[in-house]
Parts: structure tokens; sequence; C-alpha cells
């Protein structure tokens, strides 16, 4: 089996396999050539090489502007790595790949390790772009050493990258799984029910809740099976097995266009099993 447990797939540390040294923020870039990770927007720019997309590396490419500034994060295969973030009116060469990562995930184009890298430079470059003013008061805040925190000039006020929990849940009854589908999924798709942690929850009461809203379910046996950093752009997606214990389908229609039960051997199409959401189906459905 490819991905054994949760902690192994894309997003997460694991598939890194200590190519990938991280520093903390504030220390100072050595200065070499090395690596880039280059954004402008929403896209991901990658270079291409022997048909494969890979990471910037050398110089920085000539067509950037010279004064864009550049972010050290550590280093990645023993050279410096930097996220180089390009304006808008900057033309990226056509040779080169520029999509959101989602679609670059999705098109399952890109080796896990460098998903892993890329998904934490893309909760980096998010952080940097909103912690630059205080959330209090407006005003401009200066990095806390050695966190990615940050701490307002004006009010002392002292703020810090948030993850966000959410849980998904497989839940069976006999030889059937219980999915839901979105409208703005592709046709015919299925997943698992899932959600954002409310106030005052755990992340077991997140997920009989969440079953019980978007689909009318009550679940016993709640189990984990593991975790995925989810990068887009701050989620940590929590995983649950779960038992069928009472209730009829009634389908949420502010969230969701169908839930229903399906058998085990007959599941409809789903995410690819590099998202915990398609790793669940395939693992435990
Ligand atoms: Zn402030």
């Amino acid at each position: 089996m490819k991905y054994p447990e949760a902690s192994t797939l894309p997003f997460n540390t694991s598939p890194l396999n200590g190519e990938f040294i991280y520093t903390h923020p504030g220390v100072t870039d050595p200065g070499d050539r090395g690596f880039w990770i280059i954004v402008q927007g929403d896209s991901l720019v990658l270079d291409v090489a022997d048909g494969n997309y890979v990471l910037f590396e050398g110089k920085t490419p000539s067509w950037i502007d010279s004064r864009a500034e550049s972010l050290f994060i550590g280093f990645w295969q023993g050279k410096p790595v930097r996220i180089l973030e390009v304006g808008s009116g900057i033309t990226i060469p056509d040779r080169y790949l520029a999509e959101p990562l989602l679609q670059t995930f999705f098109h399952e184009r890109l080796p896990d390790n460098l998903l892993s890298l890329l998904g934490r430079s893309q909760q980096i470059i998010s952080w940097q772009r909103k912690s630059a003013l205080c959330p209090r008061c407006g005003g401009s805040t200066d990095m806390i050493h050695g966190t990615w925190g940050r701490n307002c000039r004006s009010c002392g006020y002292q703020h810090f990258p948030a993850i966000h929990p959410c849980t998904l849940v497989l839940v069976t009854r006999a030889a059937e799984v219980l999915l839901i589908r979105k409208a703005e999924w592709p046709p015919g798709y299925y997943s698992l029910p899932s959600g954002f942690c409310d106030f005052g929850e755990s992340l077991e009461e997140c997920a009989k809740r969440e079953v019980e809203e978007e689909t009318g379910i009550r679940i016993s046996n709640l189990r984990y099976v593991g975790s995925q950093c989810w990068p887009f752009p701050g989620q940590l997606m929590a995983g649950f097995t779960a038992e069928f214990a009472e209730g009829e389908i009634v389908v949420d229609r502010e969230e969701l266009e169908e839930a229903a039960w399906f058998p085990r051997n007959a599941l409809p199409p789903t995410f690819s099993q590099k998202s915990i959401a398609g790793w669940m189906m395939k693992t435990f459905a």
C-alpha cells in the first residue's frame, strides 16, 4: 500500500524524507545559489526538466524583476530554498507551469516530497500576506524572533498563524458507506462528510455534529485514523471511522447536493488517494 498511514500522505512532513531542513523565520539567508519557490498571485510557477515539474535551481531566473523580495525558509536537498513572490506585471514564459497548487495536486503532476515542501511554502506565503498589519488596530507588525508570530508596533498585540482543525468521517452500515456530494465537485464525485471545528468542540464532537448536520445520521464507535495537513489555506484534516447508530438520511441542502449510502463494492468516483478523504475511502471502505 502506497500510504500505510495518514501521516505519510503529501503535505505532511513524512514525505520530505529529511530532504528539507526547516529554518526558523529570521535566520539569515546564506546567500548561495539554491532553489526558488516562485509565486505569482494564486499560482505557483515551476520549471520543467525532462517532462517533470521541478523547482527553479541556480540564480534567480532572468525574467524575474531583480527587486522582488525573497524569503529564505531552509535547505532543500542541501541547498538554500527561498520563496520569491513576483508581481502580476511579470509575464511568465510559456514553457513553465503556472497554476494553483491545488490544481497541480489534483492533476497528480508533482511527487509527494515536492507537494509537502510547496504546501508548507503556501501556508507561509498566506501567513506573510495577511500578518503584516495588526488584526486589532491595523498597525504595522514586526516578526517575533524565532517564530512566525508578529508583534504590533502600535498596540503590542501579538498574533500567530492559525491552523484550523476539521474532521471527516467514514460512516459504515453493514456493507454500505455514507457519502456526500457538493454541487461544485466534478460530475458524479462523492466524498466523506466533513467540516470545521466550532468554538467549544472536541474533534470527536465536531465529527458527530457534522455527520448529523449534513446527513441526519447519528453515529457510534467513532475511531481516529489519522490526519493530513491541508494547506488551502491552513486546515488540519482529522479522519475518523464510525458506525451507523440511528436516523434516516436528511440532506442539508444549504451545503450539499446529495447524501446517500453506497455499497462498499460499488463506490462512486472520488478525489485522489493523496487526499485523506480519498485515502480513507480506499483504505477503510
Ligand atoms: Zn495593534
